[in-house]
């Protein structure tokens, strides 16, 4: 399989590596949105959210805490955004999972966001209905 992130990850491909091991590697996004920003790549490839194995998402957002903390200590951000897009709707763009580690800090240019809607009597009994 032709994936960028299979080869990053796997170390075929050269990258700015934060953190290394056995399941995971973490690397600076060569594009990123503020200073700081990093992905979190397993090793092993699964396209997305869905098709991740349950321990995987389970140690990846232990290495994001970690690696969260670890930005928040070193870097002087106020706050962070951890981000994870499935779907090329939803912005993703390489389709091999990934987490987005995106340090904020005061007056950057992140543009992040939604516009509040109002969640309906209605659209709150089909969900119900739908998601329990
Ligand atoms: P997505 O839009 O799929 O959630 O995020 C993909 C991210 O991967 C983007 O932020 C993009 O800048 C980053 N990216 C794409 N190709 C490469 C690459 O070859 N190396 C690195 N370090 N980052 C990449
Ligand atoms: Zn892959």
């Amino acid at each position: 399989m032709d994936c960028i992130f299979c080869k990053i990850a796997q170390g075929e491909i050269p990258s700015a590596t934060l953190y290394e091991d056995e399941d995971f590697r973490v690397i600076l996004d060569v594009n990123p949105a503020s200073k700081g920003h990093a992905l979190i790549l397993p090793k092993a490839h699964a396209s997305n959210l869905y098709e991740l194995p349950d321990e995987a998402a389970s140690k990846a957002l232990v290495l994001a805490k970690k690696m969260a903390s670890k930005m928040a200590d070193a870097l002087d951000c106020e706050g962070l955004n951890l981000v994870q897009n499935n779907g090329e709707l939803a912005g993703q763009t390489v389709f091999h999972f990934h987490m987005h580690l995106i340090p904020r800090y005061k007056d950057d240019d992140v543009k992040m966001g939604w516009k509040p809607g109002k969640l309906t009597e209605e659209t709150k009994e089909e969900l119900l209905s739908i998601l329990r």
